[in-house]
């Protein structure tokens, strides 16, 4: 059994310290450093050579030209695992995760994220 003083002791230690679960979502967080979330583009550095598109394990991103020759990324949020593999494969450093996690949707469509060049880059 427990000494009753070495418990009052442990009590004691857990009403002070800092809590270890967070507020959230009342209070947002960052997530660490190498989390894997949400998929980001850059359609100016991608070449097309779809090296990240034979390597997902889940089919979930798709590179595909616009109408003004720029590449365009269809990422399915609902397919991907978030493993990074599309990102390892890139050469070009064109793709990225991030720290966003927050990606549930309702609706399903939703969930189909396209990354295209935006306009100033497309007139060039
Ligand atoms: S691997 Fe990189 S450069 Fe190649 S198509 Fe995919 S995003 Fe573009
Ligand atoms: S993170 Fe993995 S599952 Fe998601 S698009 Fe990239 S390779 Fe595919």
């Amino acid at each position: 059994m427990i000494h009753p003083g070495k418990a009052l002791k442990q009590v004691l230690y857990s009403f002070f310290r800092k809590t270890a679960t967070v507020r959230y979502p009342a209070v947002k967080i960052d997530m660490p450093e190498g989390f894997r979330g949400k998929l980001k583009f850059y359609p100016e550095k991608c070449i097309g050579c779809k090296m990240c598109m034979r390597d997902c394990p889940s089919g979930a991103i798709t590179i595909t030209k616009d109408e003004q020759n720029k590449f365009v990324a269809e990422v399915n949020l609902g397919r991907c695992i978030y493993c990074g593999q599309c990102v390892d494969s890139c050469l070009k450093k064109a793709l990225e995760l991030t720290r966003e996690f927050e990606l549930a949707q309702l609706d399903s469509a939703k969930l189909k994220v396209v990354f295209r060049a935006l306009p100033e880059q497309n007139t060039k």
